[in-house]
C-alpha cells in the first residue's frame, strides 16, 4: 500500500511508519541546519536526528563560535540569507533582539555589517528549542569511527558514544589551513612563534611592538590584523602572499545584483572572463559599480560551474580564482576603514612572494620570501601568523573516520582539490562512480558539485535541497511519498 506523507504538519497522515536515523557529522552552520530542516520536514519519516558537534552549541562552527567583539560578518545583514524560506530572519532578529541597539558601529553607507558571535549567537537561538525539546540529539564529540554494516552506518564518537543510523551526513566543514613548506621542519622554539591565525589565542602572547608577518592576504589575514588593532598592536604587520592582492571593499548605493551569466551557455573559463568584464562595462555605462556585477556573478555562480567541462573548471581555478575571490569575498566597511589607515602610517604593508624559509636568529625570526622575479628577500619579524586558509585538496583523508570510508572506496577526495566527488542532491559518489543513496555531504566539502558553496546563502539552499532528497529517498524507502516546498 502506497501512505502519503506530507511534510507541512498540518497535513500530517496518521498512520505509523517506523521513521529513520540520521547521523550528522559536524554541528556548525551547514550540519546544524540541516538537522534543523530534517526535522521541520521529515515528519514520519525522521525518527532520530543526531548531531556529533564537539562545540557546545549548533551552528556556530568554525566562522561563527567566537566571543570576539571585533571580528565581523563580511556581507551585509540583509544578504545573509540563512533560513531558507525566511530570507530577513538575521535581520530582523537583529532588530528586534535588540542586538543592533548594542552596536552601532554594525551601521555604514554600505549596509548593515554585524559582529560574527551575534549571528552564532542567532543560530544558538534558532537551534537550542530543538535540541531541548529531544527533536536534535547533540552528541559533544568528535567522530572518530564510521563502518557500514548491513546497510546501516555504525558512527562512534571519540568519547565512546556508538550509534547505528540509516543515513550519514558529513557537514564536516573547513579542514585546517594549508602549511607552506617552509614550515615543515622548524625547530621547537621557532615553531611556537609561528601560530594559526584562525586559533582563539593565536594573538595572546604577542608583544605589542612586535613586529608581525602574516601568510595570507585575505579575510582571515584582515581579521587578524582587526583583533591585533583591537588589543593596541603598535608594531608592523606584513601581509605577504603570492599575489599581493587584498579583498576589494563593498560599495554603497543599495544596488541590486547586475547582469545574466545564464542566459547564453559559457563553455570556457575565458568566456566567463570576457562575459564579466563586458558586464562591468555595461554596468558602469548605468552608473552601476563593479560590485553588484559580482554580486549577481556569485549567486548564479553554480549554474555557470555546472556548465564548464572539467577542464575548464581546472582553468578557472587555476588562473581566475585569486582575481574571484578578492572581489567575491570582499571586506567589512570597518576592516576597510582600518586597513587604509594602517597602510597609509606604515603600520601595515604588502609583500608579494613565497615564504621559502623560516630561522631563528636571536629574538627574531628572520623569514626568506622568493619573489616573482627570482629575487629573495629577507624580512625579520617576531612572529609568523599563518592566514592560508583551509586547505580542502585530500579532503576524503584529512580525518581518520573518512580516510576509513576512501580505503573502502566509499568517499573519494575530488581530482580539483574541492572536497568529496558528490552529485547535486548532496549523495557521496564512490570509487564505482554509483551516488550512495544513504551518504551525504553538505556545505563547503560539497563544491565539487557546485563551485560556489562557501557563503551562508549558498550553504542554506543546499542544506534544504539536500534535505529534502534525504526525505525523498527515505519515503521512497519506506513507499510514501514526500511532498517537498518550493523556497
Ligand atoms: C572566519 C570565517 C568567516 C566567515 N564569514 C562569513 C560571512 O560573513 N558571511 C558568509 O556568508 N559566510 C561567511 N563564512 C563562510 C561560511 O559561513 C562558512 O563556510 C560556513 O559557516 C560553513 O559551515 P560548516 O558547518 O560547513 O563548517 P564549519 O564552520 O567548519 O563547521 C564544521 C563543524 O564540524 C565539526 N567537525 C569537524 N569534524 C568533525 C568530526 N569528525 N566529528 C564531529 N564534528 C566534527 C567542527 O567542530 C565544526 O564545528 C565565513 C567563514 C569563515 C571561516
Amino acid at each position: 500500500m502506497l501512505k502519503i506523507r506530507i511534510s507541512s504538519p498540518r497535513a500530517r497522515t496518521t498512520d505509523h511508519v517506523h521513521g529513520s536515523r540520521i547521523a550528522i557529522i559536524g554541528g556548525g552552520f551547514t550540519g546544524a541546519t540541516v538537522a534543523k530542516l530534517l526535522v521541520e520536514r521529515g515528519f514520519g519519516h525522521v525518527e532520530d536526528v543526531t548531531v556529533f558537534e564537539p562545540r557546545a552549541q549548533l551552528g556556530s562552527g568554525l566562522a561563527y563560535d567566537t566571543s570576539d567583539p571585533d571580528v565581523r560578518l563580511n556581507v551585509a545583514a540583509h544578504r545573509m540569507r540563512a533560513v531558507p524560506g525566511t530570507p530577513s530572519a538575521f535581520l530582523d532578529w537583529l532588530q528586534s533582539s535588540g542586538t543592533l541597539t548594542v552596536d552601532p558601529a554594525a551601521f555604514t553607507s554600505e549596509g548593515i555589517f554585524a559582529r560574527r558571535r551575534d549571528f552564532g549567537r542567532f543560530m544558538h537561538q534558532q537551534m537550542a528549542p530543538l535540541v531541548k525539546d529531544g527533536n536534535i540529539r547533540h552528541l559533544r564529540e568528535t567522530v572518530s569511527i564510521v563502518c557500514r554494516v548491513n546497510d546501516q552506518w555504525h558512527v562512534t564518537g571519540a568519547g565512546g558514544t556508538k550509534i547505528v543510523a540509516d543515513m550519514l551526513i558529513v557537514a564536516t566543514g573547513h579542514p585546517p589551513a594549508s602549511r607552506p613548506r617552509a614550515l615543515e621542519k622548524l625547530s621547537k622554539p621557532t615553531a611556537m612563534r609561528v601560530t594559526d591565525a584562525m586559533a582563539p589565542d593565536a594573538l595572546r602572547d604577542f608583544n605589542p611592538d612586535s613586529s608581525i608577518l602574516i601568510v595570507g592576504s585575505g579575510l582571515t589575514a584582515l581579521d587578524a590584523l582587526v583583533r591585533l588593532n583591537a588589543q593596541g598592536h603598535q608594531g608592523k604587520i606584513s601581509l605577504l602572499s603570492r599575489s599581493g592582492l587584498l579583498p576589494r571593499p563593498h560599495a554603497g548605493g543599495g544596488f541590486s545584483p547586475y547582469g545574466n551569466f545564464q542566459e547564453e551557455a559559457l563553455t570556457t573559463a575565458r568566456q566567463v572572463l570576457v562575459k564579466v568584464r563586458a558586464t562591468i562595462l555595461d554596468a558602469a555605462t548605468h552608473g552601476i559599480p563593479w560590485q553588484p556585477v559580482f554580486d549577481a556573478l556569485r549567486q548564479q555562480a553554480q549554474c555557470v560551474w555546472q556548465r564548464l567541462p572539467e577542464c575548464e573548471r581546472q582553468k578557472l581555478l587555476r588562473r581566475l580564482r585569486r582575481w574571484y575571490d578578492v572581489h567575491r569575498y570582499r571586506m567589512p566597511p570597518q576592516v576597510s576603514a582600518f586597513l587604509m589607515e594602517g597602510m597609509a602610517t606604515g603600520q601595515v604593508e604588502t609583500m608579494v612572494g613565497d615564504l621559502a624559509s623560516v630561522r631563528q636568529d636571536g629574538r627574531d625570526l628572520v623569514a626568506r620570501i622568493a619573489t616573482r622575479d627570482g629575487c629573495d628577500l629577507t624580512h625579520r619579524c617576531q612572529h609568523i601568523l599563518l592566514a592560508t586558509g583551509p586547505d580542502f585538496r585530500d579532503y576524503g583523508t584529512h580525518q581518520n573516520f573518512l580516510l576509513a570510508l576512501h580505503r573502502e572506496g566509499l568517499v573519494q577526495s575530488d581530482p580539483l582539490g574541492l572536497g568529496l566527488v558528490c552529485d547535486r542532491g548532496g549523495r557521496i559518489i564512490s570509487l564505482d562512480g554509483c551516488p550512495n543513496t544513504s551518504l551525504f555531504v553538505a556545505g563547503p566539502p560539497a563544491r565539487p558539485a557546485f563551485g560556489e558553496l562557501i557563503g551562508v546563502p549558498e550553504i542554506a539552499a543546499q542544506a534544504a535541497n539536500l534535505a529534502d532528497t534525504v526525505l525523498r529517498t527515505l519515503a521512497r524507502r519506506n513507499r510514501t511519498i514526500f511532498i517537498g516546498r518550493q523556497d
